[in-house]
Order: structure tokens, then sequence, then C-alpha cells
């Protein structure tokens, strides 16, 4: 079988621990899965433009697009570089470069890690959340305006309260027709092949934005005629984000436009025991897919030796997945469940005292077994 090529980009802070002990994992499952991979690492990030004054290289997306998959652990280094460098052009530059389109974040919180519904037991939970990445309000486009300029003379006499301001900003959401239809259509695809209820929740807030949302209702409406295999439901997102947490095991696929995906998803992440342990990835259809836990560079405990490698190691499993590894995927998971199920080696954020190495060679061990 050929090997798996996969670019590695470890990044800032915690970044780089994390993804040295996914990276452990990762070759663990493969030698016992009969797996192999061509991992090549790159050092870009906001450390690397702190050297170069760039995050990275101009022929970043051309190298990049001769790998299967991307492996990011996290970037930023908010004290010394803007964060516009960091996420700015390392992420979102990666996500747009390749139009990872669909953001997708499993909500499979394992047996014995950090708890926070006392109403419902953590097996009860399985769903899928997909957030559209590449539009909406993340487009940055707006502006800030003199109440004076020409671009606000409309909007002026519209509240009392723009009559009043020194200063008008404008930030304006763009949704498309096709990014709409493709991140939707790939919402009921899943639900489709996921083991699951085979229901899709679509949520918007139609009532307050209507065109942008109404739009979407609408193509909802319209795939969802195109999978009578499949149940279909919509939520406006205040609703949506009580019942995750009142009712988090009705759901199977979840599926939100940008704004809405990104608050959801943190908050889906305490679903499954934190950041810590919450795996995510950016799919693409044209160019590699990029996987990384949601978390961030964590300035706070960087350096430290206590991060919580399991979000990066449950990364790797899902890389594996969307590789159609499953094994390997199959026996990263079982390993982990293993490993926080004993709740022996955890760290300190899943109330051990392990470091972030003892936890990756706990579950590379494991692994073995
Ligand atoms: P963060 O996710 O780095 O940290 C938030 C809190 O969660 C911190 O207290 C941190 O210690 C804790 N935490 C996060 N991951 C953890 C882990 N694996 N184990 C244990 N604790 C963990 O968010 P932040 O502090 O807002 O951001 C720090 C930097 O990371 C900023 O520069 C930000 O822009 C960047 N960031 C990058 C990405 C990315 O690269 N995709 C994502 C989010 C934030």
């Amino acid at each position: 079988m050929k090997p798996h090529k996969i670019a590695v980009i470890p990044g800032d802070g915690i970044g780089v621990e994390v993804i040295a002990e996914g990276l452990k994992v990762l070759q663990a499952a493969g030698q016992k899965a009969g797996v192999s991979f061509d991992l090549e690492q790159f050092p870009w990030g906001a450390g690397y433009w702190l050297e170069h004054k760039v995050a990275l290289p101009p022929d970043a997306l051309d190298i990049l697009g001769r790998f299967d998959a991307i492996y990011l652990g996290a970037v930023g280094l908010p004290d010394q570089v803007p964060e516009s460098v960091g996420v700015g052009q390392v992420v979102l530059g990666i996500r747009s470069g390749f139009d990872q389109f669909a953001n997708v974040r499993p909500v499979q919180p394992v047996g014995g890690c950090p708890w926070y519904l006392q109403h419902r037991k953590s097996e009860d939970i399985d769903f899928v959340v997909i957030r559209e990445a590449t539009e909406g309000f993340y487009c940055n486009i707006g502006g800030r305006y003199a109440p004076a300029a020409a671009e606000v003379a409309d909007i002026i006499p519209m509240r009392p309260a723009f009559v009043r301001s020194k200063e008008i900003a404008l930030q304006t959401g763009v949704f498309s027709e096709f990014g709409c239809r493709r991140v939707i259509r790939y919402a009921f695809e899943l639900a489709r092949r996921r083991d699951g209820r085979k229901r899709v929740t679509s949520t918007t807030k139609s009532n307050a934005l209507t065109h942008a949302m109404g739009m979407w209702d609408q193509i909802f409406e319209q795939v969802a005629g195109e999978y009578p295999d499949c149940e279909h439901e919509w939520a406006h997102v205040d609703a949506l984000a009580m019942r995750f947490i009142t009712n988090p095991e009705r759901f199977d696929v979840v599926v939100a436009s940008n704004l809405f995906g990104d608050i959801l998803t943190d908050l889906s992440a305490v679903l499954v025991g934190g950041l810590g342990f919450a795996p995510g990835g950016n799919l693409s259809e044209t160019g590699p897919s990029m996987f990384e836990p949601p978390h961030g560079s964590a300035p706070d405990i960087a350096g430290k030796g206590i991060a919580n490698p399991i979000a990066a190691i449950l990364t790797a499993a899902f890389m594996l997945e969307c590789l159609d590894e499953l094994e390997a995927a199959g026996l990263i998971r079982r390993a982990v469940a293993l490993v926080v199920e004993a709740g022996e080696v955890l760290t300190p954020d899943a109330g051990g005292t392990a470091t972030t190495e003892q936890v990756g060679d706990a579950i590379a061990t494991m692994l073995q077994q």
C-alpha cells in the first residue's frame, strides 16, 4: 500500500507539544494496522513570522497541495505577534486556499472524561456539528465610517443611536447559494453514512437575519427533499444552544453557517469534556483537508508539559477515518477510551497529574495491547 503523504504543521505553544504525541500514536496505530505514512514537518506559524516576517512562505499552498492531508497543532503567540498573522495567515489562509468548506466537529464523549451534565450519560451522546467554514460573516467585508461618510448615508437615519454616534462599523455577511447547498448536502450525506439516527438539524436565525438565513432555510428544505431516508428539522440558533445542554442525546448531524457554527462548536466541546478532548477537521473536496484540534496554542500552559494531547490524538483518528483507514482510526479511539476510563494517566485539565508525554505514551502503549 502506498504511504499516506501527510504535511505536519505543529505551529506554536502547545501545538508543538500535542502534535508530538499525536504523531507517536498515529505511527503506533499505523504499525499495528499495516498503514504507512510519509510525514513531512513544516515550522510555519507565529514563531516563524518572528524570524522571517511571514507566517507561511509564498509557495506554501503549492507545497501543501502535494499532500493527502494536513495535520496542524495550533498557531498563535498573542503577546508577540498580531493575531491577524498567526490564525489569519496560517489557519484561515490554508482553509480558504484549499476551499475547506466543512469544519467538522465530532461530539462523541469518551467515558471517564470530565463530565458537566448531571442529567445525561456520556454514552447517550453521539453527534457531529458541521460548520460552513468559508463564507458568512467571516469574509472580512465592511469598514469603519464617520457618520458623514457616503457609505452610511442611508443607514444613519435608521436608528436614534446611529444618529448620535461618532463612528459606524459595518460587517457584511456573504452567503452563496452554492456554498450553502454544498455544506447542507454534505450534512445529509454524512447522516446517511453514519450509524446514527439519520437526522439533520439545521440552525439559523431567519426571523432576524431574513435575507441570508431565509435563503439558507429555503435551500435546506430543497436539499432535504433529495434525502427522503433522512429526517430533517430546523431550530433558531438560540433555541438550539439551549437544547445542546438540555437534550444533547437527540442530535445526529447539526449543520450551521460560519459564525453560529463557531459558537456552537465551542459549546459542543464542553460536551466531550473540554477543549483538551475535542477533535476537529476542515474538509475540502478539491485539495487536501486539514485536521486540527480546535484548541489554540494556550500560552498560559505552553512549555509546562501539561497540555492534554487527547484532542490532537483523536484528531489524528479522525484524519485516518477520512483517509479511509478505519481500522487504524478505531484502534486509536479504543486506546484513548481505555486510558481515559482507567483514569490513572490524565493531564490536570482532566483532573490528573500526568504530563502531555505520559498521556501520549500511555495511549501508544495501550494501542499495542
Ligand atoms: P486556547 O484554546 O489556546 O486556550 C483556552 C484555554 O483552554 C486556556 O486556559 C488553555 O490553557 C486551555 N486549553 C486549550 N487547549 C488545551 C489542552 N489541549 N489541554 C489543556 N488545556 C487546554 O485559546 P486562547 O487562549 O483564546 O488562544 C491562544 C492563542 O491560540 C491565540 O493566539 C489564538 O488566536 C490562537 N488560536 C489558534 C487556533 C488555531 O490554530 N486553530 C484556534 C484557537 C485559538
